[in-house]
């Protein structure tokens, strides 16, 4: 007789300091869920954070128009999100035009973000 299928999940979180909180801590959670017939696992997270919004495809077809970059030269050291002291005590790390930054929607421990970015040169 078979066994019955059995859905394994392990639930974690990632600790970062939010630039939206004033770099307070903030942990968001995800889950790591098994395929129980494959084995293989798939990462969930930011559960109902993003919600998927219609494109208006005309505009991308304008050169002129920019949206909001948390990566330019002018934004990125209050729209980024820092690594808590224990992970970078400096709390992002750049080098030239590369900046890495935790992921604000983390789907592991340590989850970030690396911008290779025009005019970030330090
Ligand atoms: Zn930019």
């Amino acid at each position: 007789m078979a066994s019955k299928i059995h859905f394994q999940i392990i639930e974690s979180a990632s600790t970062f300091l939010d630039p939206r909180r004033d770099f307070a801590p903030v942990t968001e959670s995800f889950q790591v869920r098994f395929d129980p017939l494959t084995g293989r696992t798939g990462h969930f997270s930011h559960f109902g954070a993003i919600k998927p919004q219609p494109l208006d495809m005309d505009k991308y077809t304008d050169p002129q128009i920019k949206g909001f970059c948390p990566f330019c030269r002018e934004q990125k050291n209050r729209a980024t999100p820092k690594f808590t002291p224990e992970v970078l005590p400096e709390g992002r790390l750049a080098r030239g035009e590369a900046l890495l930054v935790p992921n604000l929607f983390p789907y592991d421990i340590y989850s970030a973000v690396l911008s290779e970015h025009e005019g970030l040169g330090a």
